[in-house]
């Protein structure tokens, strides 16, 4: 049986991706290794920060990250590796890591990034998903007096509509739980935040309940191809066919490279801590402690802590020193209180040395499509990629004639 359209990987970029051909009248079948419980789509922040946060190949982070590397308080960490794939990843990263770069990247993210929370906000009110879904902005905390005077000077004309500067005593009706060491704060009211694992769940029913097809805990491990498409995928158990395949596995680019695509990408490892905690105490919109590379968003029934970024690891273990030295920074700026019911969870990043996905058409088989390379903010640009590899697949179009491709793809970023 020949098949519409193949998705591999139920990921965010996966189940959106579905979402939008579902919604566009056409067939879809969803593969995935697992079951849908838990890839890195689950367990992150959920912070949806397409505005004022600076991407990650930016001037200012590599120095510091370099210089907390040499005295051993990096939240970001490069594993050695015998694997050079990942020195190419460093020399692209450290070269996009320019101003005129940032500029670009800002405007690129604030672009896709409304479409992203429109489409999320649409598919809680009008499709009927429970997505913990909330327009409250985010809160940009500073521990250093350094970086706070740094990014005041950004945000010193004053401009209501998309930022507020907290004075330090108002600091704690945002976040009760913060002690007074902090230094300042900037409320951002554009980003979002929402609750990943109850998003990936309601995206899986919804899809379910409107005809996708879902085919779970098989491994695509092997393609078949003439010169110039996919004639079949294949896992041990069985071969499928179709008309479109599309590749979305996340960090894991086994199938790319079955294809030859040498995708520029690397794994960043993060971790998350999931807890209750009493509810006077909870802040009341996602939080992000700059200098510390901790992310903290609240939901419904409890919140979430996440935080390190360890580039070229893939060891799937939650390694008890890092979770340690994560809670060890939180604490040193919240006052104490009780971590009830903690879960502790690890997941992977696609990084891209640039911040831009790696999306669109294969050149040489026009029947895959990649939706690779989300990176450190994948939940934030979900739906705006799978709009873009949607129109792709329906309108049979190559990559020059998406202007989103050209503009946003990783794929067309020249010498970057
Ligand atoms: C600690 C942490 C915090 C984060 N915080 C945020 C945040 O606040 N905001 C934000 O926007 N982003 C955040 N991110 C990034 C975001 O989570 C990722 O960009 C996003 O989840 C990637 O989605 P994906 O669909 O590409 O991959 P995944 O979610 O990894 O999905 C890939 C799927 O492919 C399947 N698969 C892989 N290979 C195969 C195969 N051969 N056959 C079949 N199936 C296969 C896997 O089982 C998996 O289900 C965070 C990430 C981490 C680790």
């Amino acid at each position: 049986m020949k098949r519409d359209i193949i998705i591999i990987g139920a990921g965010i970029m996966g189940l959106t991706t579905a979402y939008e051909l579902l919604k566009a009248g056409r067939k879809v079948t969803i593969i995935d290794e697992n079951d849908i419980t838990d890839s890195t789509s689950f367990g992150n922040a959920g912070l949806l920060s397409a505005f004022d946060k600076g991407p990650l190949a930016n001037p200012g982070i590599v120095f510091n990250t370099l210089k907390l590397m040499i005295k051993g308080e990096s939240p970001v960490n490069i594993h050695p590796t015998l694997d050079t794939k990942i020195y190419k990843w460093l020399w692209k990263f450290v070269n996009s890591a320019n101003k005129d770069r940032l500029k670009r990247t800002l405007a690129l993210f604030e672009k896709y990034g409304h479409i992203s929370n429109d489409a999320y906000e649409k598919m809680q009110n009008i499709d009927g998903l429970d997505l913990d879904f909330q327009r409250r902005g985010m809160l940009s905390v500073f521990t250093e007096q350094k970086s706070y005077d740094k990014k005041l000077l950004d945000y010193a004309i004053k401009n209501d509509d998309v930022f507020e500067i907290i004075e330090k005593n108002k600091i704690k009706e945002f976040i009760p739980c913060i002690t007074n060491d902090v230094k300042g704060a900037i409320h951002f009211k554009r980003n979002t935040h929402f609750d990943p694992k109850r998003t990936m769940l309601e995206l899986k029913r919804y899809l379910k309940e409107n005809g996708a097809e879902f085919i779970l805990n098989e491994r695509i491990s092997h393609i078949k191809y003439s010169d110039s498409k996919i004639e079949s995928i294949s896992s041990a158990l069985n071969t499928y066919e179709a008309d479109t395949y599309v590749i979305s596995t996340g960090y894991q680019t086994l199938l790319a490279d079955k294809v030859n695509q040498n995708l520029v990408m690397t794994p960043a490892k993060g971790y998350s801590i999931t807890f209750k905690m009493p509810k006077e105490l909870q802040p009341v919109t996602s939080t992000l402690f700059s200098d510390l590379f901790i992310v903290m968003t609240p939901r419904r029934d409890d919140v979430r802590i996440t935080s390190k970024l360890e580039i070229g690891s893939t060891n799937h273990q939650i390694v008890k020193k890092q979770i340690e030295s994560i809670k060890e920074n939180f604490k040193k700026y919240t006052v104490p209180f009780i971590m009830e019911d903690i879960v502790e969870w690890t997941g992977f990043r696609p990084l891209t040395p640039n911040d831009m996905p790696l999306i669109g058409r294969d050149e040489k088989y026009k029947n895959l499509i990649y939706g690779m390379g989300l990176g450190w903010l994948g939940m934030t640009f979900g739906p705006a990629l799978a709009s873009i590899l949607k129109d792709l697949i329906v309108n049979d179009l190559e990559n020059k004639n998406s202007d989103d491709i050209l503009l946003f793809s990783g794929f067309y970023q020249g010498k970057y």
